[in-house]
């Protein structure tokens, strides 16, 4: 096979998107203009769906039609989306995240075995059911369990898959042996599970089971030639692919190589064949010859590698915190939007039981200005009210210069949340990067302003000298 080698863009601007939209600006898309909804379309946040008219005339004009096969087309992303059950994973468009954003995080499985005993079971599924992290502003949870049949059993295995469904969490189902895959799949199929494995050995039964049941399908190979021949057969009879190139603790280097040429393949070259997500096991660290706790380091490694490159979907077998932290730590920073400002929800804080002489301060949404103000005020005992203005995730120095922190938003933000039914005073404090604002937010909102200091680890001595007021 060619493998593609070159550098080369998938051309995607609003322009090209426009001159196949129907451009009459008629707004039922919401959007102004067409020019605007192209623009949406580009950075996915609208779908050719959303646009009525178009599929309207579709249905009567051929040349129409055509367009909106067009677009359609150019819109797709690079690499298919798989849903397993609810979750989405691949999808993505970019071969670095700087280039645009990824959109479908990492899917996360953990491993339990048919020979398991109940309690074991229940346990293992109970830990993936309940885990939850709170970081920057939500909770970072897993996402679902991948059942291994130990038994060759197809009853056995039946029963497990079963038990395990109960647990409401996306499921991959692991067996080569094509009977008891069917077993499984006559009990949980409408739960659209992933199939793992079809190999070059049983991918015939495997095509079958992934069309009777309609449910996504892994093909695994190492040799990527043999994986390319084999996803075009599935590809070519509607099946909806994840690609394994197998993972290998002993080769780790090659792994590397070929999971980098999968996705370069397919989004540099083009190779629809190979534009499918990529599975990557670094449970197979628990192949190595280590104590437990080695496993789990040697697994957090491989999982690391594959999070920056380009791993979508991975089986995991440590569930120890020192595993799940830092791996998944990993992936909410690498699927964080880069156009997008990390934010909070804007609104009213309380911090150490505010009382109404407490003062109040103000402060943005950009996530890192909140949280170093609101544990500051925390870790200070300062008790306060805080006000998190929604200036679109951008911090006080560039908001107030931007217009986006403004004396008319602060104004809304404290009708809106009813600050003055809650204190018995009208001071607001203000950071001291929004200091030329004093003046204005004073006019507009009838309080007076102090200025605080530009950096909130400064507000407990602040207060010292400032609080109460003085007039
Ligand atoms: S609905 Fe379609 S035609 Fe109407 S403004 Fe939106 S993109 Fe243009």
């Amino acid at each position: 096979m060619d493998w593609y080698g070159g550098i080369k863009m998938k051309l995607k601007s609003p322009l090209e998107v426009y001159r196949l939209l129907p451009q009459t600006n008629c707004r039922e898309c919401g959007y102004d203009t067409c020019m605007s909804f192209a623009a949406h379309i580009i950075d996915r946040t609208a779908k050719p769906h959303d646009c009525p008219p178009l599929f309207r005339d579709a249905e009567k004009n051929p040349i129409i039609k055509k367009k909106l096969e067009q677009l359609i087309e150019l819109t797709s992303p690079e690499i298919s989306e798989v849903m397993i059950g609810n979750l989405k994973i691949g999808g993505e468009d970019v071969l670095h995240r700087h280039e645009l954003t990824f959109f479908n995080p990492t899917a996360f499985f953990y491993d339990v075995w048919d020979t398991m005993d109940d309690k074991e079971l229940d346990e293992r599924c109970s830990k993936v059911v309940e885990y939850k992290k709170f970081y920057v502003g939500r909770f970072l949870t897993l996402d679902g369990i991948a059942v291994r049949c130990t038994s060759n059993d197809a009853a056995k295995f039946k029963s497990v898959v079963k038990k395990v469904a109960g647990y409401g969490k996306p499921m991959v189902l692991i067996s080569l042996n094509p009977e008891c895959m069917r077993a499984a799949l006559e009990e949980v199929a409408e739960l659209k599970p992933l199939i793992y494995a079809a190999t070059e050995h049983n991918w015939r039964d495997f095509l079958k089971l992934t069309l009777d049941f309609k449910v996504p399908v892994t093909i695994r190979e190492k040799n990527l030639d043999k994986l390319k021949n084999m996803a075009a057969t599935f590809k070519q009879a509607g099946a909806s692919i994840v690609l394994d190139p197998v993972t290998e603790p002993f080769g780790l280097k090659e792994t590397y190589e070929r999971v980098i040429q999968l996705r370069r393949t397919a989004i540099l070259g083009g190779d629809k064949d190979l534009a499918h997500p990529i599975m990557i096991t670094p449970i197979a660290a628990w192949l190595v010859n280590a104590d437990k706790v080695s496993k789990a380091y040697w697994e957090t490694l491989i999982a690391s590698i594959f999070l920056v490159k380009y791993g979508d979907v991975m089986i995991f077998r440590s569930l120890e915190p020192y595993t799940i932290m830092p791996t998944i730590t990993l992936r909410t920073n690498i699927y964080t939007d880069p156009r997008t400002p990390v934010q909070v929800e804007a609104g009213l804080r309380g911090i150490n039981n505010p009382t109404s002489d407490s003062p109040v301060f103000i402060t943005t949404n950009f996530a890192l200005t909140y949280y170093t103000v609101e544990s500051d005020l925390a870790s200070g005992n300062i008790r306060g009210w805080l006000l998190v203005l929604d200036t679109g995730g951008i911090c006080v120095e560039a908001s107030v210069a931007g217009g986006y922190f403004t004396a008319s938003k602060v104004k809304g933000i404290i009708e809106r949340t009813g600050i003055e039914q809650k204190t018995n005073h009208r001071y607001l404090v203000i950071p001291g990067l929004a200091a030329r604002l004093q003046g204005a937010i004073e006019d507009e909102t009838n309080w007076k302003v102090l200025v605080g200091p530009v950096d909130s680890g400064r507000i407990k001595g602040w207060l010292e000298n400032n609080w109460p007021p003085k007039e």
